[in-house]
């Protein structure tokens, strides 16, 4: 009998994990892993944070801690340390009570269950994202329903900046109530977040189209190495009374990725359709995994709600955060000294973890097979994948590809 499997087929790879892979088999000494979006310390390693490390030893060493469900909507002082993290201790809506979170499996998992409930509570069928954006907002607003999923402009490859022009003209032709995503703070995969003036203009066009945001911020404190620097998108738009949603991770800037930590904070006009909204959330998160796991958000909750371990949090994202910022002046003063063709100026411009390098597929592909450095074909590299011992070689791959392989 045929198997009812035989006509499974096999799906397309996921290119960051095809690209780790290949990292992780080859043999050269000299490969340089750019691909994934992951802290790396000077000498290339993962980093458990020192605060995150102290943390986990508590908590799992704490008797009062045991291993019964959390509620379906997650640990509350973990929920509430959130949206306060992302909105700011003294904002009105946590005051008024309209600011709530439910807590998810990391930012992927808060963007599920903000698209299901966008889709099955309040029947929004269109989402817009940027061109280009981190490549999981399709699948993961596909996989909640979403079928008219569409593009607003970002990437400008002439300026390497923010196509603005482009940007608005989109939004003004979005239908009204549709879904936008919005990256809160460095931008995926081009590191070009807008500036204040730029996002006064978003807000105008959003607000006169009545469009959803829906933000993503999976690098608040991890990009500037300032919470308060990184929220500012999502409180400004707070402020200017936009209903919203937001998915937080806290992969990158407690390097708890595999923990899935995350939170999905819901601002609301006001407190009267909190418990309504809260209970929908709840029936969500219930049919699709019934409640969240503890120990990475009891990490996260500890260290938020204690002014002592807060602040050596604050260090380690200013740890990494200055890192990355060295290693893009490192590889634009090599590209400068070999005198690489086109200008470099973006690698510095450009915020967080990634830079859109504006290498085309043929560069990247040479980059690879000549030189053992894996990245995405977009052009875009991890920062954090650089160091010291080996920015010359990439700086050196760059110019070979740049010279001998035109745009
Ligand atoms: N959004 C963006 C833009 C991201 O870059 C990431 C991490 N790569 C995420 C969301 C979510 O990641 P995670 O589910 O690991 O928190």
């Amino acid at each position: 009998m045929a198997s009812i499997f035989g006509n499974v087929e096999v799906g397309p790879k996921i290119e960051v994990f095809a690209l780790t892979k290949s990292f992780t088999e080859d043999t050269s000494s000299c490969k340089v892993n750019l691909s994934v979006g992951a802290y790396r310390t000077p000498d290339g390693r993962p980093w458990v944070l020192p605060v995150v490390k102290k943390t986990e030893i508590q908590v799992a060493e704490c008797e009062n801690i045991n291993h019964e469900y959390l509620p379906v909507t997650g640990l509350e002082s973990f929920t509430k340390a959130s949206v306060s993290l992302l909105l700011g201790e003294d904002s009105p809506a946590i005051k008024e009570n309209r600011a709530v979170g439910v807590q998810a499996l990391s930012g992927t998992g808060a963007l599920r269950i903000g698209a299901e409930f966008l889709f099955s509570k309040l029947g929004r069928r269109v989402v817009y994202y940027s061109n280009p954006t981190w490549e999981n907002h399709h699948k993961v607003f596909a996989g909640a329903g979403f079928t008219d999923i569409r593009q607003y402009k970002y990437w400008n490859a002439q300026t390497r900046g923010i196509d603005m022009d482009g940007l608005l003209d989109d939004l003004k032709n979005a239908p009204e109530g549709a879904v936008i995503i919005l990256h809160a703070c460095a931008h995926n995969p081009t590191g070009c977040d807008p500036t204040k003036e730029q996002w006064t203009q978003i807000a105008d066009v959003m607000e006169s189209k009545k469009l959803f945001p829906f933000f993503d911020s999976a690098y608040q404190g991890f990009a500037s190495g300032d919470p308060v620097r990184d929220a500012f998108a999502v409180r400004y738009f707070v402020s200017r009374g936009f209903e919203l949603f937001c998915a937080q991770s806290y992969a990158k800037n407690f390097g708890l990725y595999c923990e899935r930590v995350g939170n999905l904070t819901v601002v609301q006009k006001n407190s009267s359709t909190t418990a309504a909204v809260l209970s929908q959330l709840t029936l969500i998160v219930r049919a699709m995994y019934s409640n969240p796991p503890a120990f990475g958000a009891r990490i996260v909750e500890s260290i938020l709600n204690s002014p002592v371990l807060r602040k050596e949090w604050y260090e380690c994202i200013k740890i990494m955060s200055s890192r990355i910022l060295k290693m893009r002046k490192a590889l634009y003063e090599e590209l400068t000294r070999l005198g690489t063709p086109g200008g470099w100026n973006h690698i510095t411009d450009q915020i967080g973890m990634f830079s859109y390098t504006g290498l085309n597929e043929k560069q990247c592909q040479l980059l690879i097979d000549e030189f053992h450095i894996y990245l995405l074909k977009t052009g875009r590299i991890s920062m954090s994948g650089l160091n010291e011992n080996n920015v010359v070689h990439v700086a050196k791959a760059i110019h070979t590809a740049v010279t001998t392989i035109q745009n």
